[in-house]
């Protein structure tokens, strides 16, 4: 269909292919208007973790709709918002005790960063640095951007970020070093918080680290009073196998950011939650001391209402069982793919499984093997948008074991075709 107006995100309009015209979807398939049927692999950019359509959070958004659709959330409360707040309380691990509503990923952690930060100023601390890992991934937002790493991304932004200190991921051959890295950094610095995606950096490819090491520098922040910030946007919600990756964590962060598979996809709705101790450093008699932010979409009750359901159907033996079962034939489908030279490196955290490949040019987002391989799935059904060269799974937990075995077969049979 002829599309004139649109600016797609992420997308060079000159010379990307037309986009696909999708009309309708359920499941885990998508239906365009050109009669084809394509498998979505990746849950839509990870936020549909139900799949398309589901007909209880169609339903819950139905009712919402005719009873309150949206209402200001400042001097104003509703139900959606109270029943959300208590179910991702219960979810969360014990030491989180409030949360706060935003639209998106990049705004839930605007709200975590500005959180972390005005905690130390309402003390009267100057604490003003920030540490995050390389190759982080945040959001698109100035904030969020400053955080994340420098890259052709942002380059055009580059001096308007603010300054942090960027280390490495650790790993078994590098901790030993990074903690005394950390220790010096937060030594000399006045870090008012470390922030980093627990387990796995998404965008940067699904790259993955040890949950051990994790809680290694956690512990260091924890003794130098560093506010520790997890970004579980993409990891939330059963994606590592658990609710949240930070339950592999002995260490509990003190704000935890939260979006994309929250309403199983149906609504835009960041949440950013936090501990008392977080929360106590606003709540005063002075008025300086308020957390002044807030969108005007905030707590929209049909997003609260998406999300609810959303999170009875995570919450159910059924999905849990979809998870687990998704867990263990991505375990197999790994341990079953041949020592092919295009792979190199196959991982795996709980539903998301990821594979690199090598490429003869320098691994970036922009290889040309990316444009390859899309249109190769493409032809098989299949819709994977692999980063750079890494090809990844990242399916909702509905898929069926056909579906599976198809995503499974195609990528199989792409390892000889794409390279
Ligand atoms: C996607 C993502 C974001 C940004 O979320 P948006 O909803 O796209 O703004 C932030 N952090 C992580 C880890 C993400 O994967």
């Amino acid at each position: 269909m002829e599309e004139n107006y649109i600016w797609h995100p992420f997308t060079q309009m000159k010379t990307a292919a037309a986009p696909l015209h999708v009309v309708r979807a359920k499941d885990c398939t998508l239906y365009t208007a050109d009669g084809k049927e394509y498998i979505d692999a990746i849950s839509s950019w990870w936020v549909n973790i139900h799949g398309h359509c589901n007909e209880a959070i169609a339903n819950a958004i139905a009712a919402q709709a005719k009873t309150l659709e949206h209402v200001i959330f400042a001097g104003i409360t509703h139900t959606p918002a109270i029943e959300l707040s208590k179910k991702l309380i219960s979810m969360l691990p014990r030491n989180f005790s409030k949360v706060f509503f935003s639209d998106d990923g990049s705004t839930s952690v605007e709200v975590a960063l500005k959180m972390a930060i005005q905690y130390w100023h309402n003390q009267g601390i100057t604490k003003t640095t920030i540490i995050a890992f390389e190759n982080a991934y945040h959001g698109d937002t100035f904030g969020a951007m400053s955080v994340a790493e420098r890259n052709a991304f942002n380059a055009a932004f580059n001096p308007f970020l603010f300054e942090v200190k960027r280390l490495p991921l650790p790993t078994a051959a590098n901790i030993d070093l990074l903690k005394e890295q950390f220790a010096a950094v937060a030594k000399t610095n006045n870090v008012a918080a470390f922030i980093f995606e627990p387990l796995v950096q998404g965008a940067a490819g699904m790259l993955m680290y040890e949950a051990q090491y994790l809680d290694e520098l956690t512990g260091l922040a924890k003794e130098h009073n560093i506010i520790c910030i997890a970004d579980e946007v993409m990891t939330g919600f059963g994606r590592t196998g658990k609710n949240f990756a930070i339950e592999y964590l002995v260490n509990k962060p003190d704000i935890i950011c939260l979006s994309k598979g929250i309403t199983g996809g149906f609504m835009p709705l960041g949440v950013t939650a936090c501990s008392q101790k977080i929360y106590e450093a606003f709540y005063a008699d002075d008025k300086l001391k308020t957390f002044f932010h807030g969108h005007s979409y905030t707590a929209n009750p049909l997003a609260c209402a998406a999300a609810n359901a959303s999170m009875d159907i995570l919450n159910a033996d059924t999905c849990r069982q979809q998870i687990s079962s998704i867990v263990s034939s991505h375990a197999l489908f790994a341990a079953s793919l041949p020592d092919h030279p295009s792979i190199k490196e196959v991982r795996q955290l709980g539903t998301i499984l990821a594979i690199e490949l090598k490429t003869r040019e320098a691994s970036s987002y922009f290889n040309s093997i990316q444009s390859r391989a899309y249109e190769y799935y493409l032809s098989k059904g299949i819709f994977l948008r692999p980063l750079g060269n890494v090809v990844y799974i990242m399916p909702p937990y509905c898929i069926t074991k056909d579906e599976l075995d198809m995503v499974y077969t195609s990528i199989r049979q792409s390892l000889d075709v794409i390279f």
